[in-house]
């Protein structure tokens, strides 16, 4: 079966599952007399990559059989929706580029609403160094200000986004992946320090709350200058908004889940794939076989690479899937007994060179109701060594030290670590120094009939919308091949 899988790179950038799902004609697939396969496709994986791919595959008339390990789908979309305010564990926002979420939320009745408004109003961040509240006119001259001149005046957050702002040499972020861009493909740190960054600007201003890497020299500066532009494209956008799911962003998949008109089982690890000319056998933890004339790989590639693949997977591909790195995150949902920031009147959103990293207050209309805190790279991974209720304690003593106020306030009420998650084993994709250009497209390129999608497979988009973008690509080229 063909299908003429040409999209033009606006569609693809700023595209829509409505758009794909149009443009493609139902079709009715027989299955070959003897074969016992329940659907012409098996997505596993029902995160926003392997849900968006079932969708695009059913619009492209194949049936479909989604395979989820957990006993809930969402993958990386996880709202704490006990706390106050429904914190996101997972995908927050929602930005006004996100031509493919916005529309799948439209179309399955998710309600959205627009956060930018509060998010303006409440802009400020505390900064907490050496566990201490330090207040932004202190900081342009305290000893621990590491930026000459006039960047004196910048808090740590604002440097490596103001850098790679002014100096990023990607115009446009189309083709950032490509050969020719290899000699951008070095590490953050050595962009940074040709930009003229001390190493004591580096480590305070990148490796002490990255969420790229565990440090500037782990991450190529290429995917950094892909998300600049990227993003810069996103601003771009009019109107602007930041949108999120009323409900919580888990809402959007769960809808897309109901549209399925093939099966979705839960609880259905899979633990091996076989491509043979004939079709693909997909092997359940449970042992159940089960037979389907494609596959798409909808999963992280850090859980990928756990899967017995065969024929072995090889070359680049083979590299990439076992070794791209996914970020450690850690995820605290904290409520307050009391309004501990009214009595020492500073803000509780906070930048901390401690284990307490980030913290992001919740608010409905003026009023702080939670508190959501995020440890990236190796604090989340020491944090995560504490286990979770150690981990828990630890966020509250780091709290109460720089916020005495806060003393007998806090309770952690919900928490989460993605590299504990065995069905994600960390975050969003990592490419080291020169793996963009080496990885980028082999990494997910077909295997028989085995196909790749995933966030870290996008091209022309990031997060949720590059999930989604990657599913949709991955399920035209299954189509291609029935
Ligand atoms: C803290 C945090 C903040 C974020 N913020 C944003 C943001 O603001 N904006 C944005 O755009 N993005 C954001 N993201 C990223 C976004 O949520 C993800 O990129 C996206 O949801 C990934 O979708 P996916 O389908 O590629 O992967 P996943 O969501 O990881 O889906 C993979 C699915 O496969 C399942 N699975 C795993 N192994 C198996 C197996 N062996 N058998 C069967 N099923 C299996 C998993 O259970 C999961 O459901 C954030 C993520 C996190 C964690």
């Amino acid at each position: 079966m063909t299908q003429n899988n040409t999209i033009d790179r606006r569609t693809f950038l700023l595209g829509t599952a409505a758009t794909l799902a149009a443009s493609a004609s139902p079709r009715v697939l027989g299955l070959a007399s003897g074969d016992s396969a329940p659907a012409d496709v098996i997505v596993v994986g029902a995160g926003l990559a392997g849900l968006a791919a079932a969708l695009t595959l059913e619009a492209g008339g194949a049936s479909t059989l989604v395979l989820e390990a957990q006993r809930r789908v969402g993958g990386k979309m996880l709202t704490f929706s006990k706390v106050p305010g429904l914190p996101e564990a997972g995908g927050q926002s929602i930005g006004a580029g996100y031509g493919r979420l916005i529309a799948a939320a439209n179309q399955f009745g998710v309600k959205l609403v627009d956060v930018l408004p509060g998010q303006m109003k409440h802009r400020d961040v505390a900064l907490i160094l050496d566990g201490q509240v330090v207040s932004r006119e202190a900081w342009a001259t305290s000893p621990r200000n590491p930026f000459p001149g006039e960047l004196h005046k910048l808090m740590p957050w604002e440097y490596a986004p103001m850098v790679f702002g002014r100096s990023n040499p990607l115009q446009r972020p189309e083709g950032w992946y490509e050969p020719a861009n290899a000699a951008l493909d070095t590490s953050v740190h050595e962009f940074l320090r040709s930009k003229g960054a001390t190493e004591e600007m580096i480590a305070l201003a990148y490796n002490t709350n990255t969420s790229y890497g565990t440090s500037a020299h782990d991450v190529s500066a290429l995917q950094m200058f892909f998300i600049e532009s990227w993003g810069r494209v996103q601003r771009q956008i009019q109107p602007q908004y930041v949108y999120k799911a009323a409900d919580g962003n888990q809402r959007i998949p769960e809808a897309m889940a109901r549209a399925l008109k093939g099966t979705l089982r839960l609880d259905a690890a899979v633990r091996a794939v076989d491509s043979a000319d004939s079709g693909v056998t997909v092997t359940l933890a449970s042992g159940e076989r089960l037979r389907a004339k494609a596959v798409v790989l909808a999963l992280p590639y850090s859980v990928t690479r756990q899967l017995a693949i065969t024929p072995l997977l090889k070359g680049v591909q083979a590299e990439a899937i076992q070794t791209l790195g996914h970020q450690p995150i850690t995820q605290f949902a904290l409520v307050s007994r009391k309004p501990f920031w009214k009595q020492d009147g500073i803000e509780p959103s906070m930048w901390s060179d401690g284990l307490l990293a980030r913290s992001f207050a919740h608010r409905e209309g003026d009023e702080v109701i939670s508190i959501l805190v995020t440890a990236y790279g190796n604090k989340a991974t020491i944090l995560d060594r504490l286990g979770r209720e150690g981990a828990a304690q630890r966020i509250i003593a780091e709290f109460e030290a720089a916020r005495p106020a806060a003393k007998g306030q806090l309770r952690v009420v919900a928490q989460h670590s993605w590299s504990m998650d065995p069905w994600a084993a960390g975050d969003w994709a990592i490419f080291a120094p020169g793996t963009v250009t080496r990885f980028m497209p082999a990494m997910y390129a077909p295997h028989g009939r085995i196909h790749f999608c995933g966030e870290q497979t996008a091209i022309g988009n990031r997060g949720m919308e590059g999930a989604m973008e990657s599913g949709e690509r991955a399920a035209i080229e299954a189509l291609d091949v029935l």
